[in-house]
C-alpha cells in the first residue's frame, strides 16, 4: 500500500512511522519546513520514547519518506491521511476545521486515481462528508471515496497504543473503501486487534463520545476527591475499591490537578458546541468543562493555604509543566492555569520538567527554569509536584525538606504520602483527596 500522511505532528508522524512499519510504503508530508528539514535529518520535531528508532530504522528500509510536497506525496498513494490539528475555533468552541478542509483541497488537486481519503484528525459529526463534497467540487472527475479513521493514541505511549489498540475505528460508505482500510491495517487484524466498520458519522461520533467519556471520569474523581478532603476519606483508597468493580475499571479513576493537554479540553468542548448546534445540549459534557475550570483553579488556592494566604515575595518550585509525563506537549496544561496565578500573585516561580523546557518557556514567563530539582528547591518556601514524571518520584524527600526555607509540599499527583512527608521532615504537606499534614 502507498500512504500518504497528511500532517507529521503527534498523530501523523506517529502513525506515519507505524504504518511504515506494518511494510507500507508511507510519504510523510507538512508545511512546516523546520520540521521537514529536522525529519530528513533523521531528528525526530517532539519528545515521543522509541519514535526516533522505529523511524530510523523504516527510512533506512527505504518505506519512510518526508516532504514539503504535498501533490507530489498524494500522486500515486492508495490512501490518504489527513491528520492536521484541529484546535478550538476561537470564541465559539467548536473545532477549527480550516486545515482539515485546505488540506483536503490539496489533495483533491493532486489526486489522479482511485484513493481513499482518510480523516484521522478528530473532526465533528458531518466533517467527513463536508470533505467528500470539498474534494468532489475542486476535482469533480476524480474517483474517490472518504474514510473516517479516529485516532486513539495517547501522547506518551504512543508507539505501543497505536500498535497495540484496544481497537481500531473506520467509518466508511463503500466496500472499495472498507477493503483499503482493511488492507492498510491487516497486520493489526492478524494479531487479533479488533477493528470496528461503521457508517463515517458514528466513527466521528465514537471519537468524542469516548473522549468526553474519559474527561468525565477523570473529573468525576477530581469531584469526589475534593468532598474526601472535608469528610477525612482517602481517594486513593475510594478509587481502589471503586475500580475493582469490573463496571468501572481501574483506569483514568487519579484524582489530580484537573485535566489538560491536546485533546479533552477541546474535544470537550467541540463535543458541547455540536449539541448546542443541534438543540441536543449535552449538558453532562459542560459540567464536566466547568468542575474541571473549578478544580485547576482549587489548586491555586490549596497552594494558597500552604503559603500563609499570599504569594507576595515566597519561592515556589514547581515540578513538572506538561499536562503529562513523558511528552512536550503543553497544550492546555494545568500549569498554564496555575503558574501565572502565582507569578502574577508575586511568588518567584522554579520551574523544572524533563521535556518541557522548549516549549514552556515561551507560555511560562516569569519563572525560572532549572535541570535539577535539589537545585531549584534551595531556599523555597514551597515544593510543588505538578506533573508525575518518574524522575519525580523517588525523589531524596530528606534531602529537599533540609534544604527549603520553608519544608512544605504539595503534591498534587498524590505520589508521596503524608508519612513520607513527616518522616523526610516537611512541616506540610498537601495532596489531593487525602488528609493534610501541619
Ligand atoms: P499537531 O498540531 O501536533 O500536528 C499537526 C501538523 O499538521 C502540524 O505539524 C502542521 O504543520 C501540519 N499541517 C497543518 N496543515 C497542513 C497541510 N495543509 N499540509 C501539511 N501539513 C499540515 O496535531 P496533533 O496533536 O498531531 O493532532 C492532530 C489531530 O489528531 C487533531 O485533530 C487531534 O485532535 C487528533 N488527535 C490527537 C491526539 C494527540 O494525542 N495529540 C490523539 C488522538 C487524536
Amino acid at each position: 500500500m502507498k500512504i500518504a500522511m497528511i500532517g507529521t505532528g503527534y498523530v501523523g508522524l506517529v502513525s506515519g512511522v507505524c504504518f511504515s512499519d506494518f511494510g507500507h510504503e508511507v510519504v510523510c508530508v507538512d508545511k512546516d519546513p523546520r520540521k521537514i528539514d529536522m525529519l530528513n535529518r533523521g531528528e525526530v520535531p517532539i519528545y515521543e520514547p522509541g519514535l526516533e528508532d522505529l523511524l530510523a530504522k523504516n527510512v533506512a528500509a527505504g518505506r519512510l519518506t518526508f516532504t514539503l510536497d504535498l501533490a507530489q506525496a498524494v500522486a500515486d498513494a492508495d490512501a490518504v491521511f489527513i491528520a492536521v490539528g484541529t484546535p478550538t475555533r476561537r470564541g465559539d468552541g467548536h473545532a477549527d476545521l480550516t486545515y482539515v478542509m485546505a488540506a483536503a483541497e490539496e489533495i483533491a488537486q493532486a489526486a489522479k486515481d482511485y484513493v481513499v481519503i482518510v480523516t484521522k484528525s478528530t473532526v465533528p459529526v458531518g466533517t467527513n462528508r463536508q470533505v467528500q463534497q470539498v474534494v468532489a467540487k475542486a476535482n469533480p472527475g476524480l474517483d474517490f471515496d472518504v474514510a473516517s479513521n479516529p485516532e486513539f493514541l495517547r501522547e506518551g505511549a504512543a508507539i505501543d497504543d497505536f500498535m497495540k489498540p484496544d481497537r481500531v475505528v473506520v467509518g466508511v460508505q463503500s466496500d472499495r473503501a472498507a477493503e483499503v482500510m482493511s488492507d492498510i491495517y491487516r497486520p493489526l487484524y492478524l494479531r487479533d486487534f479488533p477493528i470496528v466498520i461503521t457508517d463515517l458519522e458514528s466513527a466521528e461520533m465514537i471519537k468524542y463520545a469516548a473522549n468526553a467519556f474519559l474527561a468525565t471520569k477523570i473529573t468525576f474523581i477530581n469531584e469526589i476527591a475534593a468532598l474526601c478532603e472535608k469528610v477525612g476519606a482517602d481517594i486513593k483508597q475510594v478509587s481502589k475499591g471503586m475500580g475493582m468493580d469490573n463496571r468501572i475499571g481501574n483506569k483514568f479513576l487519579h484524582a489530580g490537578p484537573g485535566y489538560g493537554g491536546s485533546c479533552f479540553p477541546k474535544d470537550t468542548r467541540a463535543l458541547a458546541r455540536m449539541g448546542q448546534d443541534h438543540a441536543v445540549p449535552m449538558q453532562i459534557t459542560e459540567t464536566v468543562i466547568k468542575v474541571n475550570d473549578e478544580t485547576k483553579r482549587r489548586m491555586v488556592d490549596k497552594l494558597l493555604d500552604m503559603c500563609d494566604g499570599s504569594f507576595n515575595g515566597k519561592t515556589i518550585t514547581i515540578l513538572g509543566v506538561t499536562f503529562k509525563p513523558n511528552t512536550d506537549d503543553m497544550r492546555d496544561a494545568p500549569s498554564l492555569t496555575i503558574i501565572p496565578s502565582l507569578v502574577g500573585g508575586g511568588a518567584r516561580v522554579h520551574v523544572v520538567d524533563p521535556q518541557g523546557r522548549h516549549e514552556g518557556e515561551a507560555l511560562l514567563p516569569g519563572v525560572t527554569w532549572n535541570d535539577d530539582p535539589y537545585d531549584a528547591a534551595r531556599n523555597a518556601d514551597l515544593l510543588v509536584i505538578l506533573t508525575e514524571w518518574n524522575e519525580f518520584r523517588a525523589l531524596d524527600l530528606t534531602r529537599l525538606a533540609g534544604s527549603m526555607a520553608k519544608a512544605r509540599l504539595a503534591d498534587l499527583r498524590n505520589i508521596y504520602t503524608a508519612q513520607d512527608a513527616r518522616r523526610a521532615g516537611f512541616e506540610a504537606y498537601d495532596s489531593i483527596g487525602r488528609k493534610q499534614l501541619g
